[in-house]
């Protein structure tokens, strides 16, 4: 049974996609909603030919004349807002869906401005919509009907929450957790739930149970799920428990409390150093999978830390960059396909592409419908 969700894969269940990469890094624009269109904002990017990215950002001249700065930049995939979560899934998680259920680690991170779009790709926004959790999951469990092997495979579902560097158990009532290393170097988290599912249903049905908790968790100014990295991982174990692969997916929290220092109060400029912190260590270890560097700074946050397994040996890693395409959110925008260059930039000499970077290209003067374009976000 698959949860009347359509089977899209075009390729063999077990096969590893040619060409697949190690490390991938995408940009997601979403439409404008319903509220800035009413309001007025203008679409200042532009999603171009699959790969590339546009953002226009109106300048005041001197003379007061408008001109236009056009940043480009060069990604593995670019989506436009036409684009649905089935297409994204296709092209960025279902690869490495393949690649755990040929015994691997995957890692699958949503980046990006609250509001970008994170939650919508990895969650869905309905259940006839649904986002890259229930479609790696119909994979996963289409794949294990149609294979027999002499000891069956069992799908283990965990799902945790670091918020200002402590670990909450989705699965168990918001649990305190701790993450330790073992003498193997192994990060273990005592005490974490993981919930044994056997159909698309009961995974899916223990992931809602989960989100309602985040975002239950705690009452604020800001919505929990904007200052905190939710973590689910799917793990497929033999009847002895030996883990035969296994993928996470984490919606990262808010990226613009990373480099908001106007934060009103203490504790949010203390979720804000936290934040900066987890996504500038993130960035260097995936840095050092790709150079397959013999340190990888994972200590340097809770979040790199419980990841630790993630930056090493054979794992994929494909990082969605989600951007909004107001014009009052241009400044996150710059800074959130200014980190996922960093991230693409990153990998070894073999990478793709020739490494293109990003690029600012003044432009002739243009009309936008609003001017005042990078006073901040909402
Ligand atoms: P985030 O998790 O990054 O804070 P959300 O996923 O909650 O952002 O998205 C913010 C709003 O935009 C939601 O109302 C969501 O339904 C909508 N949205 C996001 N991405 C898309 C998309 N690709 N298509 C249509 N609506 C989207
Ligand atoms: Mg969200």
């Amino acid at each position: 049974y698959n949860y009347g969700l359509p089977l899209s894969s075009p390729l063999a269940p077990n096969k590893k996609q040619p060409g697949a990469q190690r490390i991938s890094v995408c940009v997601r624009k979403r439409p404008l909603t319903c509220t800035e269109r009413r309001a007025g904002e203008a679409d200042v990017v532009t999603a171009l030919s699959g790969e590339c990215v546009i953002v226009h950002e109106s300048k005041e001249a001197v003379d007061l004349t408008e001109y236009i700065l056009q940043h480009r930049f060069y990604f593995d995939q670019v989506f436009g807002e036409e684009s649905s979560n089935e297409e994204v899934y296709r092209r960025t998680a279902y690869p490495l869906v393949q690649h755990m259920l040929n015994g691997g680690k995957a890692t699958c991170f949503a980046y990006g401005q609250t509001g970008a779009g994170k939650t919508h790709t990895m969650l869905g926004s309905s259940p006839g919509r649904p986002g890259l959790y229930a479609l790696a999951v119909r994979d996963i469990f289409a794949h294990l009907s149609t294979t027999h092997t002499r000891s069956p495979l069992l799908v283990y579902v965990s799902f945790f929450e670091i918020y200002c560097g402590q670990l909450y158990d989705l699965l168990d009532h918001r649990k305190r957790l701790f993450a330790r290393e073992d003498g193997q170097k192994v990060v273990h988290i005592a005490g974490l739930r993981d919930v044994r599912v056997d159909s698309v249903s009961s995974l899916l049905e223990v992931i809602s149970q989960g989100t309602e908790e985040r975002t239950q968790g705690m009452s604020g100014v800001n919505p929990l799920s904007s200052r905190s990295h939710a973590l689910l991982q799917i793990q497929l174990r033999r009847l002895n428990q030996q883990i035969a692969g296994r993928m996470w997916f984490v919606d990262l929290a808010g990226s613009e409390r990373a480099s908001d220092t106007k934060e009103p109060d203490r504790q949010s400029r203390m979720e804000g150093a936290e934040i900066n912190q987890s996504l500038l260590a993130l960035k260097e270890c995936i840095r050092s999978l790709d150079q397959e560097q013999s340190h990888t700074p994972f200590r340097q946050s809770k979040l790199t830390q419980v990841l630790k397994d993630s930056f090493v040996g054979d794992s994929m890693t494909c990082m969605i960059a989600n951007i909004s395409p107001g014009h009052l959110a241009t400044e996150h925008t710059l800074n959130t396909l200014r980190y996922a260059d960093r991230v693409k930039e990153l990998r070894g000499q073999g990478g793709l592409r020739g490494g293109r970077r990003g690029k600012t290209i003044p432009s002739p003067k243009r009309n936008l419908s609003n001017s005042n374009s990078s006073s901040g976000a909402n």
